[in-house]
């Protein structure tokens, strides 16, 4: 057997991804969301639907997500979903692009990496081009959300 290769399959299912597959956080979807859109990655089968409801003050107040697929799709769902609460519309824009820029190959910083906390965990996937779609799936759910959202709030005020 290729050694290398089941080192590297070790480092890419860490404890961390695992754990958020078998028990996702924010799971379920929101009665009434402010923002919401669906993912779906045909080559693995992947799917998040995500909803997020807005406080008063526009922060986050609650994520909702849903879907099936593989851990790493899912637990990077997951973990964006915890990120994601107490933040504004913009704050979730600007870390989709800090995520996505690592996701696809850039270098990530050390402020970077405690912006993402538990997403920092996911860095090891960008080595796998084919997850590289899976761990980012929810992200572009979430950014079709924002660019919905601000379309909506464009047309009627
Ligand atoms: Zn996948």
């Amino acid at each position: 057997m290729d050694a290398d290769k089941d080192i590297q399959l070790d480092e890419l299912y860490q404890d961390i991804i695992l754990d958020h597959h078998k028990s996702p956080r924010n799971y379920g979807p929101l009665p009434d969301p402010d923002l919401k859109a669906e993912g779906f990655n045909p080559f693995c089968g992947d799917r998040v639907g995500l909803g997020i409801s807005l406080d008063g003050a526009g922060r986050i107040e609650a994520v909702g997500f849903s879907g099936e697929g593989c851990a790493i799709s899912q637990a990077s769902a997951s973990m964006m979903s915890e990120l994601l609460k107490g933040r504004t519309v913009d704050e979730a824009e600007s870390l989709t692009a800090v995520f996505k820029g690592i996701m696809q190959g850039r270098d990530m910083t050390e402020e970077e990496e405690k912006r993402l906390g538990e997403l920092a965990a996911l860095e090891g996937v960008k080595k796998f081009p084919i997850r590289i779609k899976c761990a980012l799936l929810g992200w572009s759910a979430l950014q079709d959300a924002i660019d919905h959202y601000r379309q909506g709030t464009a047309l009627h005020p």
